[in-house]
């Protein structure tokens, strides 16, 4: 249907385009605050494809607040600390300080139980099956069209529509590469587990274990494997072996994936704001980004009934400004973190392989433990 025929036009206060994790939880917030939200999802159905596993301490919080924490917590399971290695020699063991232990859970399970929570709260608010293709501004809010040529209008927007969002290029939003970008694979093996993570530097690459319910998520840098080639779970298997002699056994089919970098040019246009993924694009490797995309969530649950109170009021603007300045800055700041782990877990010989076995040692020693830790627990974030 062509733009300006007659359309049904729907009037939320806030629209969520986006029923990701991050979309949801900010729907599942602002609706415990009150405020009138729907939620505009394409799929008709959640991707149970494996993504997301970790949940550090902010993520747990915010999980929390939004009353899905303990659902999740009977479903997944903890990890309580990382073990190193290095050139097959165990350095030593971290364990996390009680309140900042990770959870891990599939990400499927936490947007289910984040969509249950909705659906408690606001029961018609999630709209599946409905495709955003363009959100413009008004003078008092935003419109926003779907493909099937239906409008809903809302005082404000939030884009949370994921890594390859449509609309933040519709909204003339730059998406600024960062440095760090390696291609890695993953399969997750049921068995039996602990609750340590473990990684393991060695010169072809990092191999990293970590906690599931119910087994392990195995990782791999795939070094100067040819990436046009399909990896099979043969191959996937015999790169661990090779790397730490442990075989593994009963391998699925892996997946491989490139991580790379990105942080949107900006987080607010008008009355429209950017969350998550689509807001920034932060590694896996290291596995925070959902937890990041958690905290933009929470701070527009504090924003947006500011602004809804008092649009265009001066509290209203400056919590728009602080959000695009501390939103970004948390953003950068994960980038260069995730940066950086990506760069320690690459393929390295001689003297660039020396160099970094000891800055993995030195990062196993007492004091850089405390940097460790503040890595981990996510803070300045
Ligand atoms: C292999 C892998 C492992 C990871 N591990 C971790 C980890 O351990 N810990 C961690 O914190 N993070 C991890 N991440 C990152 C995490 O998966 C993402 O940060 C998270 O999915 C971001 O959530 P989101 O809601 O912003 O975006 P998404 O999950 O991408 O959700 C966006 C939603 O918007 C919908 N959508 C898109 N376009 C439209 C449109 N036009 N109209 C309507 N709806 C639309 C999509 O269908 C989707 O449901 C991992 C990522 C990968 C790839």
């Amino acid at each position: 249907m062509p733009r300006g025929a007659r359309v049904p036009d729907v009037g939320v206060q806030v629209v969520v385009i986006g029923g990701g994790p991050v979309g949801l939880l900010a729907a599942v917030l602002l609706a415990g605050r009150g405020v009138d939200v729907g939620v505009l999802e394409r799929r008709r159905e959640r991707s149970t494809r494996p993504k997301a596993i970790g949940v550090h301490a902010p993520g747990v919080r915010a999980l929390s607040e939004a009353g899905a924490l303990a659902e999740l917590e009977a479903a997944g399971t903890r990890i309580a600390g990382g073990e190193v290695s290095v050139a097959g020699r165990r350095l030593g063991r971290l364990r996390f300080a009680e309140a900042s232990a990770v959870l891990s859970v599939p990400q499927h399970l936490v947007e289910a139980a984040l969509e249950r929570r909705l659906a408690e709260l606001a029961p018609s608010a999630l709209r599946r099956g409905a495709e955003v293709v363009d959100v413009t501004q008004t003078e008092r809010g935003v419109r926003v069209f779907l493909s099937e040529g239906e409008e809903v209008s809302a005082r404000y927007a939030i884009v949370a529509d994921g890594v390859r969002s449509g609309l933040r290029a519709r909204l003339g939003v730059s998406w600024r590469r960062r440095r760090g970008s390696a291609r890695y694979a993953m399969v997750d093996l049921a068995g039996p587990g602990d609750e340590f993570a473990r990684l393991h530097f060695e010169a072809g690459g990092v191999v990293e274990s970590l906690p599931l319910p119910g087994g392990r998520r195995w990782v791999t840098h795939l070094a100067d494997r040819d990436p046009g080639v399909p990896l099979g779970a043969a191959e996937f298997a015999a790169i661990v072996a090779g790397r730490i002699g442990v075989r593994l056994e009963g391998v699925p089919a892996p997946s491989a994936f490139l991580a790379s970098q990105h942080v949107a040019g900006r987080f607010v246009v008008g009355r429209v704001v950017l969350a998550g993924d689509a807001a920034h694009e932060v590694s896996p490797i290291g596995g925070q980004g959902m937890s990041l995309g958690f905290l933009d969530a929470l701070a527009l649950a504090d924003l947006l009934p500011t602004a809804l109170a008092a649009p265009g009021g001066r509290a209203a603007t400056a919590a728009f400004a602080r959000y695009e300045r501390t939103r970004r800055r948390a953003a950068v700041r994960a980038c260069r973190r995730a940066g950086f782990n990506m760069a320690m877990g690459g393929p390295a010989r001689g003297i660039r392989l020396a160099l970094r076995n000891t800055a993995v040692r030195l990062l196993a020693v007492r004091p850089a433990r405390a940097v460790l830790a503040r890595v981990f627990t996510m803070r300045g974030l």
